[in-house]
């Protein structure tokens, strides 16, 4: 029987007013694999009013209840993990062992918050006069709307759902339509864990539908996105008009600088499995490899060797390491990008066809040769495509790194301290890991600058960004 996967609304499965349903296409073979309801205005509506009354209900609940429960729900996302992964498989087009990473990580970044929310403290500030007291409290900034990808479809909407239980508020999640069945599974898991009705709501239907509801709905004061660029800042803009409180979690072009003295074989095994993770889609993937010239050829040398046993193929298969981008139109994209560079100059070092005629595979491509005016160079690519840059001077390698709008994740690799501080203050991003991949940890910040975004996902600013800072100041009766 296919699988159905529903909206949550108000602590209960509905199949959505209409009765409507979207097409689930399974990324390994092209076929439908399941339907995903579609919610109506009147479900978004059900939804909100759910919202306003679990909010009321989960702010008012002592944050060591609200601890317990999201540690509970972690719990069981932990216990039901080895099911849900076959269903991040079958829909996400993961390889199995990368979906029980996902729900691994995901389970400890919910553990995380739910021992953080203790720790939303305010303070006390130093009166000008002894009759005076002055504090400041933080409270919850009431009910989230949260915009989650199909890329790491439990993962994303934990890093939303997470720090906003956290700090009190109730939250409705529009979860992806590409991959709805894992999520259905871990808001079953947040339900059964005691997550009281309204609280968490689950919505999918048509994106720009949802958004333009509920962003500049009065019920909802704060909104978070992750996905595009040009839809961060469509959203950003609409929040922005209504006065709301948004984070924007958007794409990146992650450059990594490689230098001469760097470890290389150590740096190409582990930027081999930090690029095709996922087959390169994700928004912390490296894309930009600046590489020091005297170096150049060997690590080029030294990747491809790595990229050739990449085993591509289904998901399913346990010897897979490399499964299919999420969509006919991802591969096209990604091709249309290939076929760009190369007809401007660019040497294809690996990979660069399409495998197979079922399913959106495409090989481990690596580029070298490529300059600025190649749309690879500027769009980010999200996919298995690596592009090698070689560089003369440190300064020259910084310099292209800040080329770009995005500055979300940067890399380096280098044995030389000075060098490594010099590129850890000079690159523009929101996240600079070096000589190791340090990224993603649910205590650290997680969000980009630029035009990748406003706000992080991880670490204390996360909370921060759910809570309102009340100043309170009371004078001793005259
Ligand atoms: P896309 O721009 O069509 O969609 C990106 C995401 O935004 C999807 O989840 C989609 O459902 C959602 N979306 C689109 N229009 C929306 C709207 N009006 N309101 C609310 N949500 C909306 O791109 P795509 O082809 O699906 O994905 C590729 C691009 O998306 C990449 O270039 C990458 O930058 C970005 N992306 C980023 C992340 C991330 O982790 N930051 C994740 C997935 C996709």
């Amino acid at each position: 029987m296919m699988l159905q996967s529903h909206l949550f609304i108000d602590g209960h499965w509905i199949p959505g007013s209409e009765e409507r349903y979207l097409d689930v296409i399974n990324p390994a073979n092209g076929e439908v694999e399941g339907r995903v309801a579609h919610a109506s205005r009147y479900d978004m509506d059900r939804a909100l009013a759910a919202a306003e009354r679990g909010f009321k209900v989960w702010k008012e609940t002592s944050v060591f209840e609200r601890s317990k429960i999201m540690r509970g729900a972690a719990t069981l996302l932990r216990q039901r993990s080895e099911e849900i992964a076959t269903l991040l498989v079958a829909q996400a087009g993961k390889p199995l062992a990368e979906a029980r990473l996902e729900l691994a990580s995901a389970a400890d970044v919910l553990d995380w918050f739910s021992e953080e929310a203790r720790r939303a403290y305010g303070r006390v500030i130093s009166p000008r006069s002894s009759a005076v007291s002055q504090q400041v409290i933080k409270e919850p900034i009431g009910p989230a709307v949260g915009f989650t990808p199909w890329n790491f479809p439990v993962a994303q909407i934990v890093r939303k759902v997470g720090p906003a239980l956290a700090a009190g508020c109730s939250i409705i999640i529009k979860g992806p339509e590409e991959a709805p069945a894992a999520p259905v599974e871990f808001f079953r898991c947040l339900h059964d864990a005691g997550v009281p009705a309204g609280v968490v709501g689950l919505l999918f239907g048509t994106p720009a539908e949802i958004s333009g509801y509920l962003v500049p709905h009065p019920t909802i004061r704060k909104v978070s996105f992750t996905g595009s660029v040009p839809v961060g800042k469509h959203l950003a803009s609409v929040a922005g008009a209504h006065m709301k409180r948004a984070t924007m979690e958007l794409g990146g072009h992650a450059p990594v600088i490689i230098c001469a003295d760097a470890n290389l074989e150590l740096a190409a095994d582990v930027l081999l499995t930090t690029k095709f993770r996922h087959a390169g889609q994700a928004c912390v993937a490296p894309t930009r490899f600046l590489i020091e010239r005297s170096v150049y050829s060997k690590f080029i040398q030294l990747y491809k060797a790595r990229c050739e046993n990449l085993v591509i193929g289904d998901g399913r298969d346990p010897a897979t390491t490399l499964g299919p981008l999420n969509s006919e139109r991802r591969l096209a994209t990604l091709q249309s990008l290939i076929e760009d560079a190369v007809s401007k100059g660019a040497t294809l070092e690996h990979g660069g066809r399409r495998v197979g005629t079922k399913g959106f595979f495409l090989e481990p491509t690596i580029l070298s040769g490529v300059t600025p005016d190649m749309r690879v160079m500027n769009e980010e690519p999200f996919g298995p495509l690596a592009l090698m840059v070689p560089f003369d001077s440190l300064d020259e390698a910084i310099d292209e790194a800040n080329r770009l709008p995005f500055g979300l994740a940067a890399y380096a690799w280098t044995a030389d301290l000075r060098a490594a501080n010099k590129i850890s203050r000079s690159v523009e991003s929101g996240m600079i890991s070096t000589n190791h991949f340090g990224l993603a940890i649910p205590e650290t910040p997680y969000g980009g600058i630029k035009d990748s975004g406003i706000g992080s996902e991880g670490g204390l600013e996360a909370i921060e960004a759910y809570l309102n800072s009340k100043f309170v100041t009371q004078m001793d009766p005259a």
